[in-house]
């Protein structure tokens, strides 16, 4: 009898301890959750925030996660990866117009189990399906709006099942929603800073920044690069003869034309008043030379129509490549470095003003490549 009483208290006391352990987990699990969503909300940039979402976040036993957002302009994923320069693994955008993966599609809760691997499988490596057994999506909502999803993948098939409550995923979907959209704001305000105010071309501050950053990164990579440099022909006429309103409205349109006639990695630059500059990274003097040509071309067939004004306009258009630098400097390699400490990104610069200052002289609306001297 006693001996029944002495086994049943333990038995008791194991459960007790039990309880209590997995009560004391629970809380640690929820201060460093507690955590993990301070440091999202509070995130100071894209880099932070994404090695939070889908780095960090695996400490919850989660083993793969993948994140992906809608993107309908392309200008999420701009403003997220500094201009294309940085790719997170395990992020990706998606182009509703172009996707067959139609919004709507997309639950308006979280979903949990199995059957998610197989449906989102286009955001997992093939070779790595299999490994995963059991999955949450999380709908990331902005209001009513779906602004991403993001995948949690587990080899566990008990982690996540079917059955299993949604209440904190559909928080922490909401959490991770505003503080992307939050990024996302901040992102845009720092462009803001770096955009002519007149043509939204980006401002000469910005120019300098990134074509120090391009020039370092196509001499690492061993690409090509070239510099343009565009100069409205006349301006100052169309200025005193319609006014300068209206040439404000010519800057707008060409910085326009400009735009669409280059990739949308390329940079376009207002460098002053009536200049452009424009980097084209990863590219040979011979396809910018095309490039700078339909430019011309396009902008002397365009007719602009103001105030019952037609008016036309040309440009005249100097170009620079990295290459043909270092082919003219390779000779004579003290000079080289002499012109280095000034930077190759202001060598190449004050190559391609010589160019558009030789179109100038030779008769304007033309192209002209740097001079290659030996
Ligand atoms: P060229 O073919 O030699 O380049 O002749 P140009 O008349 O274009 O050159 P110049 O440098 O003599 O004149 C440039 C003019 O651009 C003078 C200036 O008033 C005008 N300009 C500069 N910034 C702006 C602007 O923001 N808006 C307008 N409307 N005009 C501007
Ligand atoms: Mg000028
Ligand atoms: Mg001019």
């Amino acid at each position: 009898m006693e001996e029944k009483r002495l086994e049943e208290n333990r038995h008791l006391r194991e459960q007790l301890d039990k309880l209590l352990n997995e009560a004391r987990r629970n809380e640690q699990t929820q201060t460093s959750f507690d955590d993990f969503s301070l440091s999202v909300v509070a995130a100071q940039g894209p880099k932070e925030l994404f090695e939070l979402l889908l780095h960090e976040q695996k400490k919850f036993r989660i083993d793969e996660i993948r994140l992906c957002l809608v993107d309908r302009f392309h200008e999420v994923e701009r403003l997220l990866t500094e201009s294309y320069q940085t790719s997170y693994e395990g992020l990706s955008f998606i182009d509703t117009e172009t996707s067959n993966l139609l919004i709507s599609d997309i639950p308006d809760r979280p979903v949990l189990g199995t059957r998610i691997i197989s449906k989102y499988d286009w955001l997992i490596k093939i070779e790595e399906t299999s490994k995963y057994h059991s999955a949450a999506l999380l709908p990331l909502k902005r209001g009513d709006e779906i602004i991403g999803i993001q995948l949690l993948l587990s080899e566990d098939a008990s982690r996540y099942n079917k059955n299993d409550g949604t209440t904190f995923l559909q928080k922490l979907g909401a959490m991770i929603a505003i503080s992307i959209e939050n990024c996302i704001n901040r992102q845009r305000t720092l462009e803001l800073g770096y955009q002519d105010g007149l043509t939204n071309a980006y401002n000469r501050r910005y120019f300098d920044k990134r074509l120090k950053h391009e020039v370092d990164r196509c001499s690492r990579n061993k690409t090509d690069l070239v510099c343009l440099f565009i100069d409205v022909d006349f301006f100052k006429q169309i200025n005193d003869q319609h006014g300068h309103q209206v040439g404000d409205a010519v800057l707008v349109r060409l910085v326009a034309l400009m735009s669409e006639q280059v990739r949308s990695s390329d940079i376009v630059a207002r460098y002053g008043g009536e200049e452009f500059a424009i980097i084209l990274p990863d590219t040979g003097i011979q396809l910018a030379h095309e490039v700078a040509e339909r430019i011309r071309s396009k902008v002397e067939a365009q007719k602009l129509i103001f105030d019952d004004n037609t008016l036309g306009i040309t440009v005249s258009i100097g170009l620079a490549s990295l290459s043909q630098i270092r082919f003219q400097e390779g000779n004579d390699a003290q000079e080289q470095m002499d012109k280095l400490a000034g930077g190759l990104d202001q060598l190449l610069l004050r190559k391609a003003d010589e160019a558009l200052y030789q179109a100038k002289q030779t008769g304007r609306n033309q192209v002209v490549i740097q001079k290659i001297t030996n």
